[in-house]
C-alpha cells in the first residue's frame, strides 16, 4: 500500500535521509516521536503535499508527485468552514471534487452524489447538530464533523496528524474508540501521527517510532491486538506503554 524508499527531505536541516518504511493495506499505523522529529512533515510528504528532495513515495504502486483524490487527511484543528453547518462543512469536500474532478482538472460529467451525506451524519452522531455551526459545536463534534466530511469522499487511506490533541480525556477515549471501528469497516488502511505514546500504544497495530532528526532508519514495533476489546485496560497495553517511555526517553 504505503512504500517510502530512500526518503531524503530536509528543510534547513535534514528530517530524513535514505529513510525507508512500507506498510501493507488495510494496516494501522502510529507514528509516534517527539516534538519536531518530522511527524506531520512525514505525512505531508504521505499525502502529496511535501515532495521528497530524493527517493520516492509509492501508494498502491503509484508515484506520490500530488495529492491523490482516495488519501484523506485530518488535522488537529479540524479545517471547518465558520460560515457553513454541519452538514455544508460535511458535503463541501464532495463538492469541490465534483468541481475539480478526482484528478483536479478535469470536472467529472456525473454531478455529485449526495446521498450518504445523511449515513455519515447519523453514523458520526451528528444528526442532530447538522444545521448548526461549527462555532456551535463541542471539539468533539467538530472534530467528527471533519471525519465524516473526509469519509464522504470514501478514501482508502486516512491519514491523521494529532487529531485529539486538543480534546478533553473521555472525548479522545470515545474518538480513538470510533475511529478504531470506522478504520475497520471501510477498510482503510489508517497511519495516525501521535506525540502521545498511550494513543500510539492504544491505536497502532504497527507502531513507527521516530526520533530526534535526522532519521535515517524507521524502528518499528509490532502491537498485534490493539483495538481488541478492553485492551485499553490489558497488561499488554501498560507494558507497552512502558516500553514505549524507555525508548522516547533515550
Ligand atoms: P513534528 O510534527 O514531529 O513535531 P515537523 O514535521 O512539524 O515535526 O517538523 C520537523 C522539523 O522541521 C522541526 O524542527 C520543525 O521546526 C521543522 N520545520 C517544519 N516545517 C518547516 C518549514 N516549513 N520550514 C522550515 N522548517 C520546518
Ligand atoms: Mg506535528
Amino acid at each position: 500500500m504505503i512504500t517510502v524508499s530512500n526518503l531524503c527531505f530536509q528543510y534547513r536541516q535534514p528530517i530524513f535521509e535514505a529513510f525507508h518504511w512500507h506498510a501493507e493495506r488495510g494496516e494501522r499505523w502510529a507514528v509516534l516521536g517527539p516534538s519536531g522529529c518530522g511527524k506531520s512533515t512525514l505525512l505531508m510528504l504521505l499525502a502529496g503535499l511535501k515532495l521528497p528532495q530524493r527517493g520516492e513515495i509509492f501508494i498502491h504502486g503509484e508515484r506520490v508527485v500530488r495529492p491523490r483524490p482516495q488519501t484523506g487527511l485530518i488535522l488537529q484543528d479540524y479545517g471547518l468552514l465558520p460560515w457553513a453547518t454541519v452538514r455544508e462543512n460535511v458535503e463541501l469536500g464532495l463538492k469541490v471534487r465534483s468541481f475539480y474532478g478526482a484528478d483536479g482538472i478535469h470536472a467529472p460529467k456525473e454531478p455529485a452524489r449526495l446521498q450518504n451525506t445523511d449515513f455519515w451524519l447519523e453514523r458520526l452522531g451528528l444528526t442532530a447538530v447538522a444545521d448548526q455551526y461549527p462555532a456551535q459545536l463541542s471539539g468533539g463534534q467538530r472534530q467528527r464533523t471533519a471525519i465524516a466530511r473526509t469519509l464522504l469522499l470514501q478514501p482508502d487511506l486516512l491519514l491523521m496528524d494529532e487529531p485529539f490533541s486538543s480534546l478533553d480525556a473521555p472525548t479522545r477515549e470515545g474518538l480513538q474508540t470510533l475511529t478504531l471501528e470506522l478504520a475497520e469497516e471501510q477498510a482503510l488502511t489508517l497511519v495516525l501521527v501521535t506525540h502521545a505514546l498511550e494513543e500510539a500504544a492504544l491505536m497502532g497495530n504497527n507502531i513507527l517510532l521516530l526520533s530526534q532528526p535526522p532519521n535515517r532508519q524507521a524502528q518499528v514495533i509490532e502491537n498485534p491486538n490493539a483495538g481488541r476489546p478492553g485492551y485499553r485496560e490489558s497488561t499488554e497495553y501498560a507494558a507497552l506503554c512502558r516500553q514505549l517511555r524507555a525508548l522516547l526517553q533515550r
